[in-house]
């Protein structure tokens, strides 16, 4: 692709910096696994204190074991995600799934709070495509720039940028907007691949048909590598709210 030649080694950038504590923000339960799974175990490995914060308990997503309350089963598996990937500290906030876009204000606040008190020195998130395009990864992604843009000393900004793979099967569902480039490639090893697929299948109430679960083993088996963007705190990024609820997948 060309890209990859440009794109700097995270391993080797957190090395290089002093990072002590990574704080990664994401609205639902499995968007961890999914997306930065990698991250957290190499951050794991150079000793950053991890921290994860998820704003919902995943309400609405769907409930494959067909029994239980979904609130409850998603919280204890994301505890066991979490556990997986070697997170530090784990928040699992209750803001209402499916809902964050007109909830901001509220979450926002006592979001801001947390920053300021844990005081990391990056904090990720999703790009503002949210990678599948569901609204609660864009508000989210669209809110935390928007905090750091109103802090004095802004600890630094990653998002998580969906690549080739994941624009492809996600941009059949809708008219995504891929607006931001990677600046950074995260390379990682088969024993955290199989950690990552691990930490997806525990949330079990997510696994949808078998036909997902080779989905799953079909994608990222064989793709050792998360691609981030590092944001310009300075530069205006666009974003669009595209998908209708019916049309969401993950
Ligand atoms: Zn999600």
């Amino acid at each position: 692709m060309g890209l990859t030649t440009k794109m700097l080694d995270l391993h080797i950038s957190l090395n290089k910096t002093s990072v002590n504590k990574l704080l990664a923000i994401f609205p639902h339960p499995d968007d961890e696994s999914f997306c930065t799974a990698g991250l957290f175990q190499l951050a794991q490995k150079n000793d950053i204190k991890t921290t994860l914060i998820c704003l919902t308990k995943g309400e609405r997503g769907t409930n494959s074991l067909g029994v239980g309350n979904l609130k409850k089963i998603r919280t204890k598996e994301l505890e066991l995600a979490a556990e997986v990937l070697g997170i530090d500290e784990l928040l699992n906030w209750d803001f209402p799934d499916l809902n964050l876009k007109d909830t901001k204000k509220i979450w926002s606040e006592k979001l801001k709070r947390k920053i300021d008190k844990l005081n990391p020195d990056i904090i990720v998130t999703f790009d503002h495509s949210g990678i599948t395009g569901h609204p609660d990864h864009i508000v989210v992604s669209t809110e935390v720039l928007h905090i750091l843009k109103e802090m004095k000393k802004p600890p630094s900004l990653l998002w998580r940028i969906p690549d080739e793979q994941e624009k492809a099967f996600f941009r059949e569902n809708s008219s995504l907007i891929f607006a931001s480039k990677p600046t950074h490639i995260l390379k990682y090893g088969f024993s955290e691949t199989l950690n990552k697929i691990k930490a997806i299948y525990t949330h079990a109430s997510q696994m949808k048909s078998f036909r997902f679960k080779i989905q799953i083993l079909e994608w990222f088996l064989f793709d050792h590598k998360e691609l981030y963007c590092k944001v310009d705190l300075n530069k205006k990024y666009t974003h669009k709210f595209v998908l209708k609820k019916q049309r969401l997948i993950i």
